[in-house]
Order: structure tokens, then C-alpha cells, then sequence
């Protein structure tokens, strides 16, 4: 009966992360013997923590290389333990920290890999996976004959297991890492704070900024910092979701608009199709390209100073033929 291998990583407390959980179920639901293998800081004693699992082998890279999470050197840790493991299906958590060098892995070891696996069915030995593709529009199943298969799984698909440590004896699997390997060191993270996360897609409202908030307004000057005031006073109190227009976004990258938009923001035909109950427009012009990704909008209102933009023909239910500076200012006040 063919194998399958849980591949997983503890974090810098040398704990695993919840997701490393996860895969423990979804292995023991295929229903076929599977081994664990553990890199990182701690591994042989992460390993114990996860004794009672049912893996029939336990293999670690404990590694002070390893200790930080760094391409080359879990490149290296994760193909010497599917080596030493055999196994011909790999089942791995899709962290962060393996969604970079996974890929590699799978190319060191001769393996395919899919990503963003959110179930995984076993007929007879007949391993089939499922993801999502087309932006989330279409879900695929599918299988293939190729071994070593790495599948990467997205978080909170399977329930985390639970159960009792022990002394898992795990093997400690040598790695031969090149000096090269050891020559990137991280030094921190830097990422934005909690509160500063704009994209909500559970909001009930979506604001779209379109590219006129960086335009010279009727005084002949620019008021990006009032533009970027007012925008996220207005997302603050509204608990509204924020999107962009292309143009706003590319403007973004040449560094001269709103310095909490990305590229992630953007709503469209080559951006995303969100979901809300209600959207508003402010200083977009309301083209087809951008409103294409509102077709999942419920109800649609713009702010323009345009009467004669894409939203007065026919893609908004309202449109406010108005100074989207003045509007949000008098919204922002009535909020408060
Ligand atoms: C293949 C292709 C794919 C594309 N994909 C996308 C996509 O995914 N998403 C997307 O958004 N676009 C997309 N575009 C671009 C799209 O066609 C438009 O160019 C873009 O949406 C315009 O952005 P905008 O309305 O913000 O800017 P502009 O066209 O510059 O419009 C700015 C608007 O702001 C108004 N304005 C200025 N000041 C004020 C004020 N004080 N108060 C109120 N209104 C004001 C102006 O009247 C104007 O209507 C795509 C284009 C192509 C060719």
C-alpha cells in the first residue's frame, strides 16, 4: 500500500503551528500509513508532541540551520526527509514558510506539487485532491499518476488532531547544507499592524477610491494626505471594505497616492469580484474593466464629478454628481 508522508515545521517556539495539526487528520484520513516528518527548531520534540497520531515513522531536522525559516536551508531540510521517508504522497500544511520553498522541493525531488488543496478523497488507493480555480468560480477535482505527489493544503480545511505525546524516537535525518545555503539570515518581520488590514470581505459595505482622489482638484493642487485622511476616517467608522481602481493602484506603485493601498485592492477585470451587499464609488470614472468586478455588488452608488461616467450609464443604481472631498467629508461627520 502506498505511503504518505506528513511534512510539517514548528514555529520559533518550537511549537507546531495549527495548521501542522490539520495535516495529521487529513493523513490519517486517507486511510493509508503514513510517517511525520518535522524541521525547524525543536523538531524531535515537536515530533513527541504528536506521538499518538498513528504515523508509523517519525523523521526530524532539528538543525540550527533550520531554526530560522529560509529558502535554501528547509529546501534542503524538506527534500532530505521525503528522501528518507520514501513515501509517494506528500501532505504538507500551506503555511507561509512552506509556500515558498515547497515548490523547490518538489523540483529537487522530481515530484508534481498543487497548492491550495481543500480535500483530499481516497478510493481504493486512488488519492484525488480538489482546489479551487478561476478566482474562486470553479472547484476541481482531480488526480494524478505521477509519485512523488506533494499536495499542499490550505488552513482550517481539516480539524486539528488531538491526542496524547509520547516518545516518538524520531529519526534525525542529516542534511548537507552548502555554504551558500547558510548565507541569507533573517534579521525580523515586518508587516502592517492588525487595524491597518483594509480588505474586509465579510464587510456590508464596499468603498472603491478610484484614481481622481490623486487628482488636481478645482484649486489647480493635489490633497493626496486629505484624500487618504478622509478615506480611512470614512473606513474606520463604517467598518466598510476598501477597493481600488486599477488606475488608483498603478499610480500606487510609481509611490504617489495612498500609501495603504496595494495592488490587493484593486477591483476589477484583472482584479478581484468581491462580495458585499453594498458598494460605493468615489472619484472613479465607473469604465467597464473596473465595474465587471462588481457584478457581486447588491446595490451600487457613485460619488463623480463626471455626469457623464460609466457609472450615469447604467452600472450604478445612484450616482452623486458631486466632489467626492466635500461628500465624504460631511459622511465622515455625520458618522461621527
Ligand atoms: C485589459 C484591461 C484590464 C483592466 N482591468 C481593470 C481592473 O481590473 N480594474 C480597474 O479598475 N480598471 C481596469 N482597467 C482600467 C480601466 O479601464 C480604467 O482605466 C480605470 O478603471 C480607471 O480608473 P479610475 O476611474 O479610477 O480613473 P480615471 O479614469 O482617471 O477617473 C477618475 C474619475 O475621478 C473623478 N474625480 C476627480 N476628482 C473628483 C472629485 N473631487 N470628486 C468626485 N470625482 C472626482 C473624475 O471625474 C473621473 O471620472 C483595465 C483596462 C484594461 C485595458
Amino acid at each position: 500500500m502506498a505511503k504518505t508522508l506528513a511534512l510539517l515545521h514548528t514555529q520559533a517556539d518550537g511549537t507546531l503551528p495549527k495548521a501542522a495539526y490539520e495535516i495529521l487528520t487529513a493523513a490519517a484520513a486517507l486511510g493509508q500509513p503514513f510517517d511525520v516528518a518535522v524541521l525547524g527548531a525543536g523538531a524531535a520534540a515537536a515530533a513527541d508532541a504528536v506521538q499518538g497520531c498513528g504515523a508509523s515513522a517519525f523523521y526530524a531536522v532539528g538543525d540550527p540551520a533550520v531554526a530560522q525559516p529560509r529558502y535554501a536551508t528547509d529546501a534542503a531540510a524538506a527534500a532530505a526527509l521525503i528522501q528518507a521517508s520514501g513515501a509517494e504522497l506528500v501532505l504538507a500544511p500551506g503555511t507561509s514558510r512552506f509556500s515558498r520553498c515547497l515548490p523547490g522541493v518538489a523540483h529537487r525531488v522530481g515530484a508534481q506539487i498543487d497548492t491550495h488543496i481543500v480535500a483530499l478523497g481516497n478510493d481504493g488507493g486512488a488519492v484525488s485532491a480538489q482546489r479551487w480555480f478561476y478566482r474562486q468560480r470553479i472547484l476541481g477535482a482531480f488526480s494524478r499518476a505521477a509519485r512523488p505527489w506533494v499536495l499542499v493544503v490550505d488552513a482550517g480545511v481539516f480539524a486539528p488532531w488531538q491526542g496524547a505525546p509520547g516518545a516518538a524516537d524520531a529519526q534525525a535525518v542529516a542534511v548537507a547544507f552548502a555554504d551558500d545555503d547558510l548565507r541569507t539570515a533573517v534579521t525580523g518581520v515586518q508587516k502592517p499592524a492588525a487595524d491597518a488590514q483594509t480588505i474586509r470581505p465579510e464587510a456590508k459595505l464596499l468603498f472603491v477610491a478610484g484614481a481622481g482622489w490623486t487628482k488636481k482638484q478645482k484649486d489647480g493642487e493635489c490633497h493626496i494626505g486629505e484624500a487618504g485622511a478622509l478615506i480611512l476616517d470614512f473606513l474606520g467608522k463604517a467598518q466598510a471594505s476598501l477597493g481600488s481602481s486599477k488606475s488608483l493602484v498603478d499610480i500606487q506603485s510609481e509611490g504617489e497616492a495612498l500609501s495603504f493601498m496595494s495592488h490587493m485592492n484593486q477591483v476589477g477585470q484583472t482584479g478581484s469580484t468581491p462580495r458585499h451587499p453594498k458598494g460605493l464609488a468615489t472619484c472613479c470614472h465607473g469604465e467597464e474593466p473596473h465595474t465587471v468586478g462588481w457584478r457581486f455588488i447588491g446595490e451600487r452608488r457613485a460619488v463623480s464629478l463626471d455626469p457623464n461616467c460609466g457609472w450615469a450609464q447604467g452600472k450604478a443604481d445612484v450616482l452623486y454628481v458631486a466632489d467626492a472631498f466635500e461628500v465624504m467629508a460631511k459622511v465622515n461627520a455625520a458618522l461621527a
